[in-house]
């Protein structure tokens, strides 16, 4: 019988990297539902080429003109709005797999309601685990769902675990986890050119193809803070068993140093339909599209260590694992609002990491036992950090 996935954040460069997969396996895979944000003409598209039953938009006028739309189009399909309809969509007893897509804390909410129906969730909403990391993985327990990761790192070191890992690390024998990083767009550029970057300079990612907002993470090395947090939660493992290591090639995708020497590690070429396949049929193996790794070509692999006055934004996320609480949800909400800023022209590149340092000083920390908490944190976060923006803008701050 066939598997009903609902792709979250269908219109994104994840989005369409899975439907690309499920594409290739029309006997094992059909669509449920697929959502989107503001990119309706795109979702049409979509709805055309895989026919979920559901399709899922922000706006209420959206939702009508594009249901007017595809039922001209002979196209059945219900199209609904708003932030419960994506819970709905995740959590609907016809679905087997979630992809877990949307970016940003938006993704949250969805996410959180496809663990708690108990589906197999494929994760690439990193956010989910960084603001809530102890709430989701309970949940995640409790309702027996399946957490697989679809982040090219954690799905690597997912792949170089002991099968059927149980945490904690040390019952595997693990006793390091090695984290690749490419370094970004500005691993060589000097410091001092770093103010005059531009949103389409730091979105050129050298090796990988991504939406703005991770490529301005990835340039940031935000986004390997992020990682490092996700991998705490994913593998249960602290701060100090998680090493970044800078791979500029982005062949390796990460490793698993065990206790007798060995390390394994997963390699392939950047193209992200690989964890996405690997997660889709898990334990089994299909084609992605993928083109086949040729070491020849590749012909030599580069490790640095990570220059953290260069990546101010990598020290900032490891402060926050280490605080614990709700740190790293005022992190994320931060650096959601700086590189928003940055990327509309408001703030300059190399005053991202300064504004979430002011946001982790200024706001409380608290335990985050409840959602209410990290929300509350969350908002509170959103909020400074825009002062801090609008205080760049007017000159007020040097
Ligand atoms: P994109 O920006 O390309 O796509 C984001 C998707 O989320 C779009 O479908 C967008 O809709 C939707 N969306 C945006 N805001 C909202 C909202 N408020 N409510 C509902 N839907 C929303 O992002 P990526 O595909 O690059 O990344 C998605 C997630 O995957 C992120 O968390 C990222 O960190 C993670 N990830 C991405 C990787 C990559 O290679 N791209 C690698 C590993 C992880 P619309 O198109 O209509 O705006």
């Amino acid at each position: 019988m066939k598997k009903l996935i609902t792709v979250l954040g269908a219109t994104g460069s994840i989005g369409v990297s899975t439907l690309d997969v499920v594409a290739r396996h029309p006997d094992r895979y059909g669509v449920f539902a697929l959502t989107a944000h503001r990119q309706v003409d795109k979702l049409y598209e979509q709805c055309l080429a895989h026919r979920p039953a559901y399709a899922v938009v922000e706006r209420a006028e959206d939702a009508v003109a594009l249901q007017r739309r595809l039922d001209a189009a002979e196209c059945r399909c219900d199209v609904l709005y708003g932030p419960a309809a994506l819970c709905d969509v995740a959590s609907a007893p016809d679905v087997a797999s979630v992809m877990a897509a949307i970016v940003g804390a938006a993704g949250l909410p969805p996410t959180l309601a496809a663990a708690r129906a108990g589906k197999r969730v494929l994760l690439a909403n990193k956010e989910a685990l960084v603001m809530s990391g102890a709430l989701f993985m309970a949940e995640v327990d409790t309702h027996g769902a399946t957490l697989l990761p679809i982040d090219s790192e954690h799905n690597a070191i997912f792949q170089a675990m002991p099968s059927g890992h149980a945490r904690p690390l040390e019952t595997g024998g693990v006793t390091q986890i090695l984290l690749t990083a490419s370094g970004g767009p500005f691993r060589s550029t000097p410091i001092s050119d770093l103010p005059a970057v531009t949103p389409d300079m730091a979105c050129a990612h050298p090796n990988w193809v991504m939406g703005r907002k991770i490529s301005v993470d990835s340039a940031t090395m935000m986004n390997k803070g992020l990682e490092v947090i996700e991998a705490r939660w994913l593998f249960a493992a602290p701060a100090e068993r998680i090493q970044v290591v800078i791979h500029p090639q982005s062949v390796i995708h990460s490793l698993v140093a065990y206790s007798d020497g060995s390390v394994l590690a997963q390699l392939g070429n950047p193209d992200m339909r690989t964890p996405i396949a690997h997660a889709l049929a898990y334990p089994e193996r299909i084609d992605s599209g993928v083109k086949p790794l040729d070491l020849f070509e590749v012909a030599r692999l580069d490790f640095e260590r990570p220059d953290f006055a260069r990546f101010p934004c990598l020290a900032l996320a490891y402060r926050a694992l280490r605080a614990g609480g709700v740190a790293p949800a005022v992190l994320n909400a931060a650096n959601e609002v700086a590189v928003a800023a940055f990327l509309d022209g408001h703030l300059r590149f190399d005053r991202i990491a300064a504004v979430i340092a002011d946001v982790l000083d200024a706001v409380p920390d608290a335990a985050a036992d409840s959602l209410e908490v990290v929300f509350a944190a969350d908002r509170e976060a959103r909020e400074v950090a825009a002062s801090r923006v609008r205080a760049y803008l007017a000159g007020a701050r040097p």
